[in-house]
């Protein structure tokens, strides 16, 4: 086998009477280890199954940044199960088979030359007259290489949908020339395998238009396996119309363009205002990309991994983009694995795993909507953060990486700031009508119930104001579609004004209190520091303290009691448990099968919906009570995400209404918000950081203990925190706590957790690589370790 191994190549080890699948980490001389704990290789992984060496480069960068173990890093990067599965199938290898093989054997390895992929052992042993020691030999030689997946097919299957054809007698006499059917019923003939129904509308039909020449028989439906990938396949569908960019998406390109041609390592902020045409920029960068001979990576949040724009790369490249996410089965993700190795995929669009897609020569990546918080993996570990790391793949290969967002990061943004990313801007909406209307409505104070009023929230809290239920019933008789946001991330042990919307916060912190009743005591989950409860809001004086729980089940009857005729559905994650559940409502919204839309903030993501002609939004404000420095920025960029869906019609001179209901009308974020100067926002949010040692400024490092027992856990913390300050002066590191975590008790167990302030060019496995060894000597504890946490809950 010497002289075909290099590192990253899977490889199968005896260990303890069974075969293990492993990755070679690295070629050595000699090992530390005792001679009798070292294996000779029995066989080595296919090559399309293998870590290319700039992927190598980035897990190594991900063990660092993020304390995990190779292992673990590695398994996030390969199809799931290819370290564990037991079954081996076998692929030709790079090496010559001996000159004198016996017929069997000369028979064997043509059979596997002629369906690579597609034999085990047990499938062989069928075979008459099979010598497995014959097998083992080529193995061992490196004719034959072993894979722990079957060689899949071309493509692969994500259920059925319905396409219309063209009937072969379809003569279009009985139609008007020039009338839209005729039109359909060419393009049908054009496309000789038909074209999906839900396709139908981006091509500027109707699917009255098809359902019209159905019943004259001019076409007929069909229902189909959906492909979602087709490797290989060719010219699927006609390329999109060319669109006439704007001069400012003129420019970004441009300057993305002028990146990837040079073939250095540059990073990009392509900020543009909602409805801007941020897509558009993608899809030209990506074909410019590959016009050069490179491949690219798209990354998208979870809930934006649609059909709509998976369709809309297809359409433009003329070719479908390969898919990765975690839906795909354990084949299915080999295949695009394979597919991204070989280079017979140079397109993957997929969500925050997808960074360890194998794409050969990548030139560009792209990160859209790099504010969300998907991109960051909490549990299990590796907690790796996809945007941050694509940075680093981006330098490894000398690649392009843009950053897209209507509603940058605070991070990202500094780097722009700092001239570490090119800032592009996109400051106008694409279809040149203003930003959308936006109209505040208090809701503070107002608890008296109206005679015959619909069912209220607990303590009168109504949930949709007098205002906004004219504003919807007139937008209901335009035949117009509506989205309502609950903002329903509060927190349930929040110290908040129920009429003035105050909230309680840790002066030094700048976050919510916690209130824990069984002492009376608001306790801060950042630094320890305790108070008493308070009594009366220190605001307004109200005495109604505490916090109302605003759920989407009761907007829903309220919602349905108001406008029974209007076609209502809800969007959650009680409703929609899977990622594909919300994309399946999402979509039927988008086909006008509903008129209001509902739900938390799953329905003011990304989506493009041109109908929508109002969006109002209930308990703005319920979301600044929760325990983390990120409450203000996350509120903001909801509702201006929120405020974007209103207004995206071409056709329509209309930029949309947003009505928003709040406790808080005085609240400074509205003032971001009416004036649309987001970047305003963000440079006072990084004001307010740098003063408080919050990132970007300082790195936060999440530790947490737990055990089965309250004192243990409290133990492992206090040891830590021992073991940190003997190093915290001399590499400025703060030490906050310990304290109990926000929700003290989760399962069985305690947990306790200290949050470290440290500078932002440390390396965090240089300082907590000991701690890891904790549960080792202390059993029962375990340790988690959580590097930039966007999660503090
Ligand atoms: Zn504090
Ligand atoms: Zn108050």
């Amino acid at each position: 086998m010497e002289g075909i191994i290099v590192p990253g190549m899977l490889a199968v080890v005896p260990f303890r009477r069974q075969a293990s699948i492993g990755v070679i980490w690295e070629l050595t001389e000699d090992s530390d280890l005792p001679s009798e704990n070292v294996r000779d290789l029995s066989a080595l992984g296919d090559v399309e199954l293998m870590v290319p060496d700039e992927l190598l480069q980035m897990v190594r960068h991900i063990c660092r940044q993020y304390i995990a173990t190779p292992g673990m890093v590695l398994k996030s990067a390969l199809p799931p199960g290819t370290l564990t599965r037991r079954k081996l199938y076998f692929y030709p290898g790079p090496k010559d088979a001996a000159r004198d093989l016996d017929s069997k054997t000369e028979s064997l390895l043509s059979l596997i030359r002629e369906e690579p992929g597609r034999w085990s052992y047990s499938d062989l042993a069928g075979i008459k007259g099979l010598d497995r020691a014959a097998v083992d030999t080529l193995v061992k030689s490196g004719v034959l290489l072993v894979s722990p997946f079957k060689a899949g097919g071309r493509t692969i299957p994500r259920g059925k949908e319905r396409w219309i054809n063209a009937s072969l007698e379809s003569t279009p006499e009985s139609l008007k020339p020039g009338s839209n059917a005729t039109k359909l019923l060419r393009a049908l003939q054009e496309h000789s395998d038909g074209i999906p129904v839900g396709e139908l509308r981006t091509l500027g039909f109707s699917t009255a238009t098809a359902a019209a020449l159905a019943k004259k028989g001019l076409a007929e439906y069909q229902w189909r396996e959906k492909k979602l990938v087709e490797i290989g396949a060719m010219k699927s569908l006609p390329r999109e119309d060319a669109v006439v960019l704007t001069l400012w998406q003129e420019a970004a390109l441009t300057g993305i363009k002028s990146a990837i041609d040079s073939g250095k390592h540059r990073g990009f902020l392509l900020y543009g205002v909602t409805s801007s045409g941020k897509t558009q920029v993608y899809l030209e960068a990506v074909a410019h990309a590959l016009s050069m001979g490179k491949s690219a990576l798209v990354l998208v949040p979870e809930i934006s991994l649609t059909p709509q724009i998976i369709a809309r790369f297809e359409r433009h490249l003329g070719n479908p983009p390969l898919v990765w996410h975690s839906h795909l089965s354990p084949t299915e993700r080999a295949i695009v694995y394979r597919a991204a190795s070989s280079g017979r995929a140079r397109v993957i669009i997929g969500t925050r795993s997808a960074i360890f897609s194998p794409l050969r020569n990548l030139g560009l990546i792209v990160v859209d909507e790099e504010q969300d918080h998907s991109f960051k993996q909490d549990d299990p570990s590796p907690r790796y953060n996809a945007r941050d790391v694509a940075l680093e793949r981006a330098k490894i290969i000398d690649a392009t990486v843009v950053y897209g967002s209507a509603t940058p990061s605070a991070e990202i943004y500094q780097m722009a700031k700092t001239g570490r990313l090119d800032l592009l801007t996109l400051p106008q909406r694409v279809a040149g009508f203003g930003p959308p209307r936006i109209e505040l409505i208090s809701t503070a104070f107002k608890t008296e119930p109206r005679p015959n009023e619909p069912p209220v929230f607990p303590r009168g809290f109504r949930p949709i104001s007098e205002k906004l239920y004219q504003e919807i019933t007139i937008r209901l008789k335009k035949r117009e579609q509506i989205i309502i946001l609950l903002n329903r991330r509060g927190y349930s042990s929040a110290v908040v004004c129920f009429d003035c919307g105050w909230v309680g916060k840790c002066p030094d912190c700048e976050i919510g209190w916690t209130y824990h009743k069984d002492r009376d005591r608001m306790v801060c989950h950042y630094c320890g520091k305790e108070r008493r409860g308070p009594i009366a809001c220190q605001r307004c004086g109200s005495l109604r303290l505490s916090f109302r729980s605003a759920g989407t089940q009761r907007l829903e009857e309220t919602i349905r009691h108001l406008f029974p005729t209007g076609r209502a559905v809800r969007l959650d994650t009680d409703v929609a448990a899977g990622k594909w559940e919300a994309r399946n409502v999402l979509d039927e919204f988008g086909r006008g099968k509903y008129q209001i839309l509902f739900g938390t903030q799953m329905v003011a993501k990304g989506h493009h919906f041109p109908r929508v002609g109002l969006v109002g939004v209930i308990s703005a404000d319920i979301g600044l009570s929760l325990p983390d420095f990120r409450a203000t920025e996350r509120v903001m960029q909801l509702l201006t995400q929120a405020a974007g869906r209103a207004g995206r019609s071409s056709k329509r001179a209309d930029p949309g209404n947003v009505m928003i209901q709040t406790f808080s009308p005085d609240n400074p974020i509205f003032d971001y918000l009416k004036s649309s100067d987001y970047l305003k926002f963000v440079e006072d949010e990084l004001n307010i950081r740098q003063a408080l040692g919050y990132p970007p400024f300082r790195r936060l490092i999440l530790v947490m203990a737990s055990s089965l027992e309250p004192a243990r856990a409290r133990q492992a913390i206090d040891e830590i925190k021992v073991e940190l300050q003997s190093q915290a002066a001399e590499n400025k590191i703060e030490i906050l706590g310990p304290v109990e975590s926000p929700i003290f008790k989760r399962g069985k167990l305690y947990r306790y957790q200290l949050l470290l302030k440290v500078p932002p060019e440390i390396i965090p496995a240089d300082i907590l690589g000991g701690i890891t060894e904790l549960p080792k000597k202390r059993k029962g504890i375990s340790i988690r370790i959580d590097v930039d946490p966007v999660a503090f809950m």
